[in-house]
């Protein structure tokens, strides 16, 4: 099994398109070549045996001839008249004169001529004589014998026959012929055989050959059995034998030269691999063309997707002229180009502010940190603007969250405008703005900037066929020492902002150490703030609301305190906001609801009056939007048995305009409970005079800040004007706030205005005190009479 995973484990295309061809040819060219070794050893075998054996065979019959021809030859010697006489008077002359004519006549290399006791009479001899005496022997016993022998000379064909006397078998004739090298060399014809000629297995006649197989043979002491051994030795030297044996141990071998043959074979097998190798170099070729169309874009490809993994978009896959392929990689570069705008897309949102455009903290935190590491190695000084637009809430509030980010557009493009380009301006969120300087001289430098966005604000902005008015609080944190964290600069610059909000507004501070401590402090506030109603720690102070007719006390207004351990009674300006922001303002400002209730009671059952005296109750934006709010408005009217109409909730412009149709519901409801309704702070929010039509309210409350100007601001005279002739024609009763002046009441009471509440009457006081004012006949003061 692990073998096989083995086997399959990935590997290179390319090995894997070449490496079984080359693996293929390989075992080809070794296979082909032992096959073709084998079939040129068997075919020389049984070629160079046909033709031995051919060769022998002819050799045979001519000697098998030659003998049939001794044996008539020997007999006619032997019948020869005469011939018995000689040899019994042993005549020498006489046997010579008889047998030399015929001898020459037949063409016979020796004749020989022995009595009956095998004494020897007559010699004729051109070579070649011996001849085994067994032929004598026979003959005397009256046979005629033929027989061949291999001698030194060559191999001889012998015949012996009786020589018939009167008294018998007188003696024997013998006559013999030599087969030498060249009647050999003649028997085997034009053929490349060479014959060697043994007796008793030693060599003794050889036609020509080569020398080394000349010595081989004749070291040898050669028998028939050997045969397979000398033709292994002898196949060395391109040779093979086939052998014949003979009579009388004489044994004639064939050498039958193989060169030829072999090199005819090796010539094919020359061919042979040439083609083989032809064949392998077209096979790599297409191979390698192969790899060239498939394996070079594949691998192309998987460079690229490599290179995409690691975040570089940039190496597109070559063309391939295979079409998939063309096709895979044109979708791969497809896939990179999007991948490549997807992600600097993505990237470019991770760090930037969707509405403006701008960076947004972490793109600011990272420029900022830049910019320290670069300042600790040059005396390079570093600067932090924080931004926050004044009011910008109440534009929002009143304009809708449209033109608020509008606003918000046209206010960034502003400040850009009053920046070098290498100065990074951010938005953190909402209408909080952060600005980089690098490579200031001196915080004059981060002054001067402040100063020229609080002048490039100075101007309006049009929204919405309006002309708006903004300004920004701005704190400056310059480097020093200490400050290395970009954390630290945006907490340092956010203090100084925060000083700058207090100051005034539209104003710049630099950062200093008591900021931290005022920072810190807030986060005090904010903790006590937590424990402040559980520790009770709250009080409802009432303001008296002057009927301007008769100068009496209609209403109070609820106004909430802090009487904080440490710091004193607290302003609800200094912690109303952030208990809005931390929810705290449900659960304070259902208590303010109930306190004020339950004392208004006790002032009905103590200064009964007709109308009753209405309590005026703030409602911030966020109880506003409380689910449930007139359930339990109702709640704590029906627990103090008080008649609704006795209420009277004061909203502000901005907190109704937020959210008008869920309000314009809640204030219906509110409406048919029974209670009064007030419009707080009215002239300060854009609401269009005509959409206040739709609202069922009771009271608008002109803001002190228009009242303050009154009789000296013509433009403040005018808007109260303006906005006390609007509520008359639409029969809405009407408060003016901060009255401080006679002058104001005087115009007040000329404009006709409902009633008036101010510190020129009263300021906010303690129920304690309110108990006496009401006491006093619920005359304030004569004073305060027409
Ligand atoms: P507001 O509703 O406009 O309340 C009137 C503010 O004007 C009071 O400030 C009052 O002390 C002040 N004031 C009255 N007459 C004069 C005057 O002649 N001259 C000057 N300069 N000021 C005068 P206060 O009590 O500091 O309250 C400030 C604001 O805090 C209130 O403005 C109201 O918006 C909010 N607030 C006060 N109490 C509550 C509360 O119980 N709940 C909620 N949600 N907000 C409250
Ligand atoms: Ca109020
Ligand atoms: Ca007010």
């Amino acid at each position: 099994m692990q073998a096989l995973i083995a086997k399959l484990r990935p590997r290179r295309l390319r090995a894997r398109l070449l490496a079984p061809v080359i693996v293929l040819v390989a075992a080809g060219s070794v296979g082909i070549s032992l096959v073709e070794d084998i079939a040129t050893h068997w075919q020389i075998k049984l070629l160079t045996e046909q033709k031995g054996s051919l060769v022998l065979q002819g050799i045979l019959q001519r000697l098998q001839d030659r003998k049939k021809a001794k044996a008539l030859f020997v007999e006619l010697l032997a019948e020869e008249p005469n011939l018995a006489t000689s040899i019994e008077n042993k005549d020498t002359r006489q046997l010579t004169q008889l047998l030399l004519p015929l001898k020459i006549k037949l063409g016979i290399d020796f004749v020989k001529v022995y009595d009956d006791q095998q004494r020897n009479l007559l010699l004729l001899s051109n070579s070649g004589n011996n001849s085994p005496s067994s032929l004598i022997d026979d003959s005397l016993t009256g046979l005629t014998k033929i027989s061949t022998f291999v001698s030194k000379e060559g191999l001889a064909v012998v015949a012996s026959a009786p020589v018939k006397g009167v008294h018998g078998i007188a003696g024997v004739v013998i006559i013999g012929s030599l087969l030498n090298g060249e009647d050999l060399e003649s028997y085997k014809g034009k053929d490349p055989v060479d014959l060697a000629l043994f007796q008793d297995g030693s060599l003794a006649n050889i036609t020509s050959v080569q020398p080394e197989v000349m010595n081989l043979l004749k070291q040898s002491k050669f028998t028939l059995n050997q045969l397979e051994d000398i033709n292994k030795i002898l196949s060395k030297y391109n040779f093979h034998a086939v052998a014949q044996e003979l009579d009388n141990g004489g044994l004639l071998l064939a050498l039958i030269s193989t060169q030829d043959l072999v090199s005819a074979a090796n010539q094919r097998k020359t061919l042979e691999l040439l083609g083989l190798m032809g064949l392998l170099m077209v096979l790599l070729l297409v191979e390698l063309l192969l790899a060239r169309d498939i394996a070079q874009p594949l691998e192309s490809m998987v460079d690229t997707t490599q290179d995409i993994i690691h975040g570089n978009y940039n190496r597109l896959v070559p063309s391939s002229n295979i079409q998939e392929l063309q096709e895979l990689g044109k979708a791969i570069n497809y896939l990179a180009k999007q991948l490549q705008v997807q992600i600097s897309k993505l990237t470019y949102q991770a760090f930037h502010d969707p509405l403006t455009n701008l960076p947004n903290r972490p793109l600011f935190e990272d420029r900022l940190r830049r910019a320290l590491v670069r300042a600790q190695r040059s005396p390079n000084t570093i600067a932090v603007l924080f931004l926050d637009l004044d009011g910008f809430k109440l534009i929002n509030d009143s304009f809708g969250h449209k033109a608020g980010d509008r606003l918000l557009v046209l206010v960034s493009e502003r400040l850009d405008s009053c920046l070098r380009d290498e100065d990074t301006l951010a938005r953190l969120g909402g209408d909080e703005f952060t600005i980089l300087l690098e490579n200031i001289q001196d915080m004059e430098d981060a002054t001067s900037v402040a100063r020229r966005i609080a002048k490039q604000l100075e101007l309006p902005f049009s929204l919405e066929d309006h002309e708006i008015f903004i300004s920004a609080s701005i704190g400056i944190a310059i480097s020093t020492g200490d400050r290395s964290r970009p954390d630290d600069f945006l907490r340092d610059a956010d203090a100084a902002m925060y000083a700058a909000k207090k100051n005034g507004k539209a104003t710049h501070q630099v950062f200093n150490l008591n900021m931290a401590s005022q920072a810190r402090q807030q986060l005090l506030l904010e903790a006590d703030l937590r424990r402040a109603l559980e520790r009770q720690e709250f009080r409802v102070y009432y303001q008296p609301v002057i009927h301007l007719d008769t100068g009496k006390i209609v209403e109070v207004e609820a106004l909430v305190r802090w009487q904080h351990p440490l710091r004193g009674l607290v302003p609800p300006l200094d912690f109303i906001p952030l208990a809005e922001e931390t929810g705290l303002i449900m659960p304070l400002g259902q208590w303010i609801l109930e306190q004020a209730c339950k004392q208004l009671r006790v002032w009905h059952l103590q200064y009964p009056s007709d109308p009753p005296l209405v309590v005026g109750v703030n409602l911030s934006a966020k109880q506003f939007q409380q689910s449930q709010l007139e359930d339990k408005i109702a709640a704590i009217l029906q627990e103090q048995n008080l008649e609704p109409g006795s209420l009277k909730l004061e909203i502000t412009e901005s907190a109704i305009l937020r959210n008008t149709d869920a309000n314009l519901d809640l204030l219906r409801k509110l409406n048919d409970l029974g209670v009064q309704l007030a419009i707080d702070d009215f002239g300060t929010g854009f609401s269009a005079l005509n959409y206040l039509k739709q609202f069922p309210v009771d009271t608008l409350k002109i803001d002190r800040g228009f009242v303050n100007g009154l009789g000296s601001n013509p433009e403040d005279t005018a808007i109260v004007h303006a906005i006390i002739a609007f509520a008359k024609a639409l029969n809405l009763g009407i408060t003016a706030e901060g009255i401080e002046t006679a002058n104001q009441l005087a115009i007040l009471r000329e404009l006709n205005c409902d009633r008036g509440q101010g510190y020129y009457f009263s300021k906010p006081l303690p129920s304690e005190a309110i108990d006496h004012l009401l006491a006093s006949n619920q005359a304030v003061d004569s004073r305060f009479l027409a």
